[in-house]
């Protein structure tokens, strides 16, 4: 029987959750569907926390791999700063492209006046949040709502194991190049062993890729019904004009300004690229994950795009933990949204101020589900913005497809920098006949 590509499977068991998850509310609170929905949570949760589970390994030792094997400190300065100079364009031309059609589309005015029933949503936010959500996002944000300085003070955790047990990729990434680029300083035949073993490791880790990925329909169909089920509420309705704006941005920045970098920095095709991601792509939306699709985009990038393991291992760790265009993209847009409503007039400097915050905070933004929520109330509380915590809530409350979304561009951004460098280290690309995914 001939097998169904990756891609046909992750679209199938989305079209079917959505099928699924709408039969299930016409049975409204049946015994069944609670249990139905725990088993399918259960699907959701393996296959999230199987990604999750190899992420540390796959990074570190893709990391080392791919430094190990690398000519000397020159070439990992040259691919630094060229991949650097990447995500600072791509992510400052997203907050650009938000902040402009934010300010085109201002769906937090009518008329030009500040929405009152959108205000009143936000006053009523906190109510539709089910006491378990709120200590869920209070918690997170206690713990990440210090200021943007812990982003550069998680560059050096204190205990590599303690980084490694909370998944810190940050942290893990910077101590991983460190290593690779130390062992690069020792004689070859002296770091041989270790070479082999990092090496060893990787393949070892991109094999369970495989397998993970194998389960991927299940899983993403658990997690989806569960998300579809669960986010019913009615405040979707009031939103729509925002929805309609950060779609809007984020499709701008994914099909035409990613596209026209591809094309102009990297002389690439931006088709043959779409084409070579899809997988990733998929499962990036599936899971609002960047962090637990980086295995599948590391491996698409390697064997669909042909982007060589020196190449990808340095770029897509580091952009699925610094660079993030569709969440900066989106924090624009939130705090612009929540100041339109409040009614607070937010003149250039402090347009200016939101620009740098979400180029800031974006890079601190963890690759999880809403991390950028958080990110979000800081922003809003530098800028003074009145009622940012209900805000907040309401926001939360319909973050899902949003976050669904702007994790692709994310993943996408990523790929384009590993892409884009490949080329210019004139490496051959999108010449593999057989695709990984
Ligand atoms: N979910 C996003 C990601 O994983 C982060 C965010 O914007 O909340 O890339």
């Amino acid at each position: 029987m001939r097998k169904i590509a990756a891609h046909w499977q992750i679209i199938i068991a989305l079209v079917a959750s959505v099928i699924f998850a709408t039969l299930l509310k016409q049975f409204g609170d049946a015994g069944w569907v609670a249990t139905f929905l725990k088993i399918c949570d259960l699907l959701g949760d393996l296959f999230m926390q199987a990604l999750k589970m190899i992420i540390v390994p796959l990074v570190v030792s893709s990391i080392i791999a791919g430094l190990a094997g690398m000519a000397g400190f020159d070439g990992f300065k040259r691919m630094g700063l060229k991949t650097l100079a990447f995500y600072g364009i791509t992510t400052l031309s997203a907050v650009v492209l938000g902040l402009v059609i934010v300010n085109v589309m201002q769906p937090g005015l009518v008329d030009g006046q500040p929405n009152a029933e959108l205000r009143q949503v936000f006053d009523n936010s906190g109510e539709q949040l089910s006491d378990e959500d709120k200590a869920r996002f209070e918690e997170g944000q206690q713990e990440k709502a210090k200021d943007w300085t812990s982003i550069f003070k998680r560059m050096f955790p204190p205990n590599i194991i303690k980084a490694g047990a909370e998944s810190q990729l940050l942290g893990l990434l910077v101590f991983s190049l460190l290593f690779g680029i130390a062992m690069t300083q020792f004689p070859a035949k002296q770091m041989q062993p270790m070479r082999d073993f990092f090496q060893a490791l990787n393949d070892v880790m991109i094999k369970i890729t495989q397998w993970i990925m194998v389960f991927a329909p299940v899983g993403i169909f658990g997690m989806m019904v569960v998300t579809i089920h669960q986010n019913g509420a009615a405040v979707f309705q009031e939103l729509g004009p925002y929805f309609v704006t950060v779609l809007i941005a984020l499709g701008l920045h994914l099909f035409v300004i990613l596209p026209i970098l591809l094309k102009v920095i990297g002389k690439i095709n931006p088709l043959d690229h779409f084409r070579a991601m899809k997988t990733a792509l998929l499962t990036a939306f599936s899971t609002a994950s960047s962090s637990a699709t980086l295995p599948i985009t590391m491996r698409c990038v390697q064997e669909n795009a042909g982007v060589s393991k020196q190449t990808a291992s340095f770029t897509l760790p580091l952009g699925a933990t610094v660079n993030m265009d569709g969440t900066a993209l989106y924090e624009c847009i939130a705090v612009m949204f929540v100041a339109q409503v409040m009614g607070m007039q937010m003149d250039f400097a402090a347009q200016m101020l939101i620009v740098i915050s979400a180029l800031l905070t974006s890079i601190g933004v963890a690759g999880v589900p809403s991390a950028s929520m958080v990110a979000i109330l800081i922003i809003m509380n530098n800028c003074g913005i009145p009622g940012a915590n209900n805000a907040i809530y309401a926001l939360f409350i319909v973050d899902r497809l949003l976050d669904m979304t702007r994790t692709a561009v994310n993943v996408f951004g990523d790929s384009c920098a590993a892409v884009v460098i490949a080329k210019s280290e004139g490496e051959q690309l999108y010449q593999n006949d057989k695709k990984a995914f």
